[in-house]
This record gives structure tokens, sequence and C-alpha cells, in this order.
């Protein structure tokens, strides 16, 4: 008898037993818990435009951007052919086709165009689809949303720029911004001396006879730097100050920004991240002398939801990429996702990716309310670092199981497993790494106490539903009234982003993700690794619910 895998009657390059490709579907309709999270938290009016994302980001053409842009990494070129400085960042096609995605469906700037209930919250889940698709591109996607706060604390400035980066319209080109139909912005604070202590900057800020300043100096990691102008820190005569430093001067000169290389990086690599100095930069200063610490904070501080958008977008693709393939894979007769014990690695991996796109989403909508509301203001605050803190830890280890869903398969760059896996320790070390983010929350917790109250008000509403959450929240409430040291930062931090996890996903996702996130997550229902729920789980339902192909 002849079989498929009789070689003589196949012929030796017969494909079988090989999931068919993830293209063309769409990341936005495929994913309930999303979905449910944009109307839960007030943008229901974006679900039309989120299809529509969803639909184009999952396109096999976007899709190849993605792994182009990644394999044809960003050139520097400092110098023109006649050895003029030109200070320049060359990028590969497809860099720019994502960029134009992302910049015309508005995701650097929708909350600030379109300022209504739930635009955050719209602009978060964007986000998280463009992310999941390609992350290095969100980088300058990331900061040119992030600036508007901090800029408009020198309204002068904000009227200048804001018109520019507003745009829906991608323009690459080095020209004076004037002459272009969309602009950028980045920042550069972290020096060769130091990174989270920023107070150390050595960067010398010079006042002019016209009232700007001449920035002398270097900046150790400047992403982006194709961004048309940056927030940068130096040290003025009243102290740190923050300045905004354009690629051009007003005279239609480029202005002293001189990159000095590119750094080769462990993932990110369709973004440039360089090195760079400043010979007598002309800057405007953004804020008083001095409070450069203050100012630039409000831009760090969506930055940091950024990264918990991606790291939630990093787990979310990893995740489909793992189902997709246990639910066409067969081994030892049966297709792995009805393997129990690949059911439980596969679950537990749900959990994780379900848990940080709720806490990402509820965090979103605390961006909309913190102007008017200060219980949002607090949550915002607070929340936002311990779900930096935990969302971007959990991100390596669940990329990493994924992965191995895929057996030999996750570790060959074509399946996309490995450029996420090299992503996913970014998000847990820029814009503050763990250690100063727990810092960061021990602070606020000293500073904003009503920040606090903000946050267990959210985390209490779902009191009663769960044993083991009123166990773990009692802890909780303990640690957050009686003061912590830094040594128990760490535990800190997880135990808030842990608790507001289970709250959000008690109130709002199935029983059996509710129940089995408390069990394995709040007490000690389950292992240290992945794959390690208990058998009374319903591993069915939470496979299901995860993505529908
Ligand atoms: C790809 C990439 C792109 C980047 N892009 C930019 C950019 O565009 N602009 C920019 O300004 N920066 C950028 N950065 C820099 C980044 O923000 C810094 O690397 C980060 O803030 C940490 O600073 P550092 O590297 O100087 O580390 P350090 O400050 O030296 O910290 C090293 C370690 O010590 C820990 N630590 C520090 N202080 C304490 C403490 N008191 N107690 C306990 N532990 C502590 C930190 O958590 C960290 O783990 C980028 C970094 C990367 C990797």
């Amino acid at each position: 008898m002849k079989t498929d895998l009789d070689v003589r009657a196949t012929g030796t390059h017969k494909v079988v037993n090989q999931p068919p490709p993830l293209v063309d579907y769409n990341l936005f309709s495929t994913d309930r818990v999303l979905a449910g999270a944009l109307e839960r938290e007030g943008a229901a009016w974006a679900a039309g435009r989120l299809d529509d994302f969803g639909r184009l980001t999952g396109t096999e053409e976007a899709i190849r951007w993605g792994f182009q842009a990644n394999e044809n990494p960003p050139v520097l070129r400092t110098h023109d052919r006649f050895g003029n400085r030109i200070d320049e960042v060359e990028f590969h096609p497809a860099w720019h086709a994502l960029m134009r995605l992302s910049i015309e469906h508005g995701l650097a700037s929708l909350p600030w165009t379109e300022p209504k209930q739930g635009a955050h919250v719209a602009r978060a889940a964007l986000m998280l689809l463009a992310s999941e698709n390609e992350a290095g591109h969100t980088c300058p996607v990331s900061m040119t949303y992030a600036v508007v706060p901090a800029l408009r604390k020198q309204p002068e400035l904000a009227r200048e720029w804001e018109p520019h980066i507003h745009k829906l319209s991608y323009d690459p080109r080095a020209r004076p911004v004037a002459e272009k139909s969309g602009a950028l912005m980045g920042m550069a604070m972290t020096e060769k001396q130091g990174g989270s202590d920023v107070r150390a900057n050595t960067t010398l800020a010079e006042v002019t006879s016209d009232g700007s300043y001449a920035l002398t100096g270097h900046k150790w990691f400047c992403s982006a730097p194709m961004c048309d102008a940056f927030l940068v820190l130096a040290q003025a005569l009243g102290g740190l100050t923050c300045f905004v430093v354009p690629r051009w001067t007003p005279d239609g000169e480029r202005n002293a920004f001189h990159l000095q290389r590119l750094k080769s990086k462990l993932g990110n690599r369709s973004n440039a991240s360089s090195e760079v100095e400043f010979d007598e930069a002309w800057a405007r200063r953004v804020g008083e002398e001095g409070r450069g610490v203050a100012t630039i904070i409000d831009m760090v501080q969506h930055t940091r939801l950024d990264c918990v958008i991606g790291s939630a977008s990093l787990m979310r693709q990893a995740l489909v990429q793992a189902l997709h393939h246990a639910r066409h894979r067969k081994a030892f007769g049966r297709l792995l996702v009805d393997q129990p014990l690949m059911q439980n690695v596969l679950a537990d991996l749900a959990l994780e990716s379900e848990a940080a796109t709720v806490l990402m989403m509820r965090l979103a909508r605390a961006f909309d309310g913190r102007e008017a509301d200060a219980g949002e203001r607090g949550f915002a605050r607070l929340g936002t670092a311990a779900a930096k803190y935990w969302v971007s830890k959990r991100g390596p280890a669940q990329v990493n199981e994924a992965l191995e869903c895929l057996g030999g398969n996750g570790f060959v760059e074509e399946s996309i497993l490995p450029r996420l896996y090299r992503e996913a320790p970014l998000n847990s070390i820029w814009e503050g790494s763990g250690n100063v983010i727990c810092l960061d929350i021990l602070r606020a917790m000293t500073k904003e106490p009503e920040a606090v109250d903000s946050v267990l008000e959210e985390i209490r509403l779902a009191r009663g539903s769960d044993r083991r959450f009123d166990a773990f929240t009692k802890i909780l409430e303990k640690d957050l009234t009686e003061p912590v040291g830094e040594l128990e930062a760490r535990l800190l931090a997880e135990r808030l982003a842990l608790a507001l996890q289970a709250s959000l996903l008690i109130r709002h996702s199935i029983q059996a993700v509710a129940d089995v996130f408390c069990g394995s997550r709040l007490s000690d229902e389950g292992g240290r690794a992945y794959g390690t729920l208990p058998p009374s789980t319903d591993f069915r339902a939470i496979l299901n619910r995860a993505y529908e192909a």
C-alpha cells in the first residue's frame, strides 16, 4: 500500500504536515479580546477603522514589508559624495511603506486631532495591530504621539510643531519642516555615562543673544534620528532643561546634529538607533530652566504606555502564530492543538496575552480621562508604571514558549518568532529599565498617594468574586499602606500588576480565563513554567476564545 509517507509514491519533495502561510487575515476581527476591550473602554466608534487597519496589517504585502524592513536595516550616510556632512539615514522602501501606513492611519496623532472619549483607546488598539506586524517602525510613531503633552508646556512651540506632526502624511525627506507634508519627533536623553540617571547629563546649553540656545555634547542613544526634531535634555545655567532641537535651523541650514554611528542591536533592527553629537546645535527651550525632567516626563509617561502596548502586541502575535501552527500540524497521529499537554501550554500563553491586552486597554482609557479626572490621572500614573514593569517582563518568556510550539520551525527567521523574541526584551529596557520603574513606583506612592487609591479602587471592583483574588489583594493592600523598601519594590510592582489584571479578567473575561488566571498567577495552583495549569482547566474554552481563525 502506498501512503502519503511513502517517498516512492509522493516524490522527494512533497510537502506534508506543514501549516498554510498565515497571511491575508484580519488582525482585529480575529482578536475577540481586543474588540471587547475597545468597546468597553470607550472606543466602540473606532471599530470600523480597526477592522480596516487589521485587514491591512494582515495582508501578505504588509507582512512582507515587516520582513524586508528587518532584513535590510538602515544605513548611516554621514557625508555626501563631496564630503559635506549630511547626517542622514537610508531605509529600505519597506520601512517607508510601514511608516506611511501607520502615520496615515493616525497612530501618531489621533488623540490630539480627535480629542474625544476613547481616542487614546482607539489609538492603543491601532498600535497593537501595527506592532504585531512590525515593531521597529512604531518607535518614531510612538515618540511623535508622545511628544505633544511635553511640547504643550511651551505653547508657542506646540503651535509651531503640532500642525506638522499631526498631518496624516508621511514625508521621509531630509528637508526643513516647512517644505514637508508631515513631520516626526524623537527624544534624546541618554548619555554615555548614564541613561537612568539623566540628572548626570553633561550636554551643555548656552543661551544666545536671540533667546535660543546652543547645545554642545553627545547623546549615546537617539532612536529614529531621521525625525525632524527632538526633545533633548541639557544643562543650562538654571539646571537640567528640556529643549527642542530641529534637524534644520530657521535659516534653512542643517543643524549641528552629527550622527556618529548606528547601534548594532539585538532586535529592533528595522529602526535606527544612533549616537549623536551636538556642536553648538540650535535649540529652543521647552518649559523652565531646571525643569527638564518635569517637562519631558509627560512624554515618557506616554511612551511607557506604548511599551505596554508593544509587549502586549508581541505576545499576541506569538500566541496567534503558535495557535495557527498547532491547529495545522500533526504529531503522533493528532493535531498538536488536540494534544493535552500542548493545550495546556497554548492556554497558558493565551491567558498571558489576554491579561496584557485588557490591562493595556484599561490604561489607555485612563489617558483619555486623565485631564478631567484626578482618579484617572492617578490610575494612569501608577498603573502605567506597574504594567510597564510586569507586562514587558512577561514578554520574553511568553514569546520564547510560543516559539517552541512551532518546534524547529519557530527557530527559523521566516516564522517571525525569532524577530518577536529579539524584540521582546527591549520594552523593559527603554523608557525606564525594570528596577528604575519599580523605584518610580515607590516614589509615586510617597509623592502621589492618591494614585494608590485610584489603583486600589479599580482592583477592588472585583472583590468578593474569587477567594484567591481576595487573599492576594489583602496582602497587596498591606504592602501599599505600610512603607516598602527598595529591596521589595519588584515584588510590589508584580503584585500590583497581577491584581489589576486579575480584577479586569474577573469582571470582563469568561469564567474559564478568570478562574485559571487567579489560580495560576495569584496562588500556587500552577507551576513556574508555562503549560502548568491544573487539569480542571477548560482548555477548549480558552483556546476558542483566543484566536478565531
Ligand atoms: C534600542 C534602544 C533604543 C533607545 N533609544 C533611546 C532614545 O531614543 N533616546 C534616549 O534618550 N534613550 C534611548 N535608549 C536608552 C535607554 O532609555 C536607556 O538604555 C535606559 O534608560 C537605561 O539607561 P542606561 O543604558 O544608561 O543604563 P543604566 O542607567 O546604567 O542602568 C543599568 C541597569 O541598572 C539599573 N539601575 C539603575 N539605577 C538603579 C538603582 N538606583 N537601583 C537599582 N538598579 C538601578 C537599571 O534598571 C538597569 O537595569 C535606547 C535604548 C535602547 C536599547
